[in-house]
């Protein structure tokens, strides 16, 4: 049953999951995802974007995470996180209902001051993105010209992004800090085990991803996606796993080391889909809102950003009407359509 306060879409999915990409733009070019060189126009402002936060916490976003293009480019991030944090602990604020803010980025402009200052301005989590372990590799997967030696310096500011993170409190253990890597067969799979190495000795829970068709530039083929099922197959050459399964509303299966090296994740979105319970409302830095990482259209929010209620009327209805379960039709009937770009959309 949906009510205004919990909405839920045509396939009974409620919405919990608010991902926000703060610019389109990134200074990185991995040619996976390609993302743009400029903004769009008309960025939402600070007080926009706190709106609709605000709004959609009200019907039911639990977590919020911040994204883009890379987020660290945009000046908006701290006061923004300065003012969601303000509104975490006021009372009556919608945005008390928020139990996680994250945040995922290449890590590369990530400081020792940069991190502690997001910690202190209310950051829960942040996500790293990192395809490969080796210099080649990593310039290869980031699109940075300068072969191998670009690469190792592209690894030792993630490297230290990384442990600038862990220093300023973000505790891999109390899941706070991870990894991410997509993986494209014949072109990084030689990195999986590498990866699973280094996040291994760093103790942080790695997520391992399939390549997915979002967008239209990154010319994307099946043959290209190595599956989540052969990921696990070759780390359990390696090491014994334990199943722990996928969270409800969650995007990773997850694995135990049998040997206490920790988690490991894979989210399988091509070959094991679970739109059954996405419950994730994707808004452009512009303000669109996508219903779906994989959809053609989304729905522009501008026109009503002025005003919670008639935002909160536009969310109510849009999310009411939603039906999305590309990556399930996919599977099924390989349709051919369109995509937005995921630096646009945000991952
Ligand atoms: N720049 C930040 C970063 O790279 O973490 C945030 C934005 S990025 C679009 C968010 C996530 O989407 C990253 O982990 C990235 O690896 C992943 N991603 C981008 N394009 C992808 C694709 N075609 N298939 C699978 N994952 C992709
Ligand atoms: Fe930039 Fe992230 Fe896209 Fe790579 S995946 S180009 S780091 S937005």
């Amino acid at each position: 049953m949906s009510t205004a306060s919990s909405p839920v879409d045509r396939h009974a999915r409620p919405l919990g999951v608010l991902r926000l990409s703060l610019t389109g733009r990134c200074n990185l070019a991995c040619p996976y995802c390609c993302p743009d060189d400029v903004d769009p126009p008309d960025l939402l402002t600070l007080e926009q974007q706190l709106r609709l936060i605000r709004v959609s916490c009200g019907l039911g976003v639990r977590t919020l995470r911040l994204t883009g293009g890379e987020p660290l480019l945009s000046d908006r991030l701290l006061p923004l996180l300065q003012r969601v944090a303000e509104g975490r602990c006021t009372s009556a604020d919608p945005l008390q209902r928020l139990r996680d803010v994250a945040l995922t980025s290449n890590g590369v402009l990530l400081n020792d001051d940069r991190a502690r200052a997001l910690r202190a301005a209310g950051l829960d989590r942040i996500t790293i993105s990192l395809d490969a372990a080796d210099g080649a590799s990593a310039a290869r997967m980031a699109g940075l010209r300068g072969g191998a030696l670009a690469g190792e310096r592209l690894l030792q500011q993630v490297m230290a992004g990384l442990e600038a993170a862990r220093a300023a409190g973000f505790d891999p253990q109390k899941g706070a800090l991870k990894l991410n890597a997509v993986i494209q067969r014949g072109v990084n799979e030689d990195q999986l085990l590498s990866l699973v190495t280094l996040a291994r000795q760093q103790k942080v829970e790695l997520r391992l991803i399939e390549y997915m068709d979002v967008g239209n530039r990154n010319d994307w083929r099946p043959e290209q996606v190595l599956s989540a099922a052969e990921m696990i197959h070759r780390i359990r050459e390696h090491w014994s796993l334990e199943p722990l399964g996928r969270g409800v509303g969650g995007t990773a299966r997850r694995w135990r080391f049998r040997d206490g090296g920790g988690v490991v994740g894979v989210i399988a979105s091509i070959t094991e889909p679970f739109c059954g319970d996405c419950n994730r409302l994707r808004i452009t830095a512009d303000g669109q809102a996508f219903t779906c990482l994989f959809a053609t259209q989304g729905m522009d929010l501008r026109p009503v950003l002025q005003s919670e209620d008639l935002l909160r009327q536009r969310l109510i209805t849009g999310w009411a009407q939603r039906s999305d379960r590309y990556s399930e039709e996919r599977t099924e009937s390989h349709p051919d359509r369109r995509h937005a770009e995921m630096a646009y959309l945000g991952g």
